[in-house]
């Protein structure tokens, strides 16, 4: 054995360790400071609480709770402060400039146009600003010496009916920004073939996207993203392990839909803190990661919220790190799994994969020579 995989990575190795995010909300990762200044700026009056700490530890146990449905409440505050251009600008240059400065070198970050226009935006604005806030961000981390990419995916909210209006305004500006689709919210009462006529459209424009599904709810709403829907990933997609059983010898039978998700090397958009907050999973050591990763399924590692999980990328490999005894070579694994599944196209994830995030871990693999 070598001592480069005996040795876990370091919290520092961790963080320099370039990452790619797939599923990270733009509304679930504001820094509580830039909720505070907004919510001053714009008249905002409904904070629970006008200092950045409180508010951040507020954001945290509401999110805690254990509840979907009360993890989505604490939403109302950070879209109640997104409602012009200025903050959707600020919000989503600060979140490329945190994401690149916590390692991640690609992000698809998500958020619902629909949820951003109570000050009288319009659709087309709303992403426009969201878009310069990111450009400004890739250029402030650049100057800060980090490099990151961040592609935008457009979700529309399951309970409503503009599916279809977000799916065209995602394919309209797919070579400005837009990367692809999604859709998101409670899972419960609201399938996602309820949104059929937008997948659709997206199919016949060979666009691409995910779908928020086999998070609360179990294999049917799996099932309908992939075979009704035709999902390109599944948003957490961690109830795929109720197709899974595992016997006291240890032998593993996959389902069907199991076994179809991971012959087609569906990617799951797997977020272990945020599931352990909404309660569809207990621990660490429960989370469903580390069967799927040693099955192989395409797992990717994702923050979802980073303000209401108070979390980060580098802090979700810390966790599982320090559960399952992963190295260099998992989070490696984890990482190309996420370039792969990317919606950008093809060449480029095979430059990102081969002249980037390879390199990036090559470097930090040798560092035990040099100690
Ligand atoms: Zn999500």
């Amino acid at each position: 054995m070598n001592s480069q995989t005996i040795h876990a990575p370091t919290a520092d190795q961790i963080r320099r360790a370039p990452k790619v995010v797939l599923h990270d909300h733009l509304d679930g990762g504001l820094r509580p400071g830039t909720v505070v200044e907004l919510a001053r700026e714009n008249g905002y009056q409904a904070l629970p609480h006008g200092d950045a700490d409180k508010l951040g530890s507020w954001f945290r146990e509401a999110a805690d709770s254990g509840s979907l449905e009360r993890y989505l409440e604490t939403f109302a505050h950070t879209v109640g402060v997104m409602q012009t251009e200025e903050a959707l600008r600020r919000v989503a240059a600060e979140c490329a400039e945190d994401l690149a400065a916590d390692g991640v070198v690609y992000a698809e970050v998500r958020y619902a146009p629909e949820q951003h226009l109570e000050g009288g935006l319009s659709l087309e604005q709303v992403v426009e600003a969201v878009n310069d806030g990111f450009r400004e961000g890739e250029r402030r981390a650049r100057e800060d010496g980090h490099r990151i990419r961040v592609g935008a995916l457009l979700t529309a909210m399951r309970h409503a009916a503009r599916s279809l209006e977000i799916a065209e305004l995602a394919n309209r500006y797919r070579d400005s920004g837009v990367v692809g689709f999604d859709i998101a919210g409670a899972e419960a009462g609201y399938p996602p073939t309820r949104h059929l006529d937008a997948f659709e459209f997206l199919k016949r424009e060979n666009n691409h996207f995910t779908i928020h599904a086999g998070e609360a709810f179990g294999l049917p709403s799996i099932w309908q993203a992939l075979q009704w829907c035709g999902a390109d990933r599944l948003g957490h997609g961690v109830r795929i392990i109720d197709d899974i059983e595992v016997a006291d010898d240890g032998t593993v039978e996959l389902g069907r839909l199991a076994a179809y998700v991971r012959d087609k090397r569906i990617p799951l958009e797997l977020c272990p803190t945020s599931n352990l907050q909404t309660g569809a999973v207990g621990s660490y050591a429960d989370h469903p990661i580390g069967l799927l990763r040693k099955l192989h399924f395409r797992v990717t590692v994702n923050t979802d919220n980073r303000l209401m999980s108070g979390t980060t990328m580098s802090r979700e490999f810390e966790h599982l790190v320090e559960t399952f005894g992963y190295t260099l070579d998992e989070m490696q694994w984890f990482t190309v799994n996420a370039m792969k599944s990317a919606f950008i196209p093809f060449d480029e994830r095979v430059a990102m994969i081969d002249d980037v995030i390879k390199p990036g871990y090559a470097t930090l693999k040798a560092e035990w020579l040099f100690r």
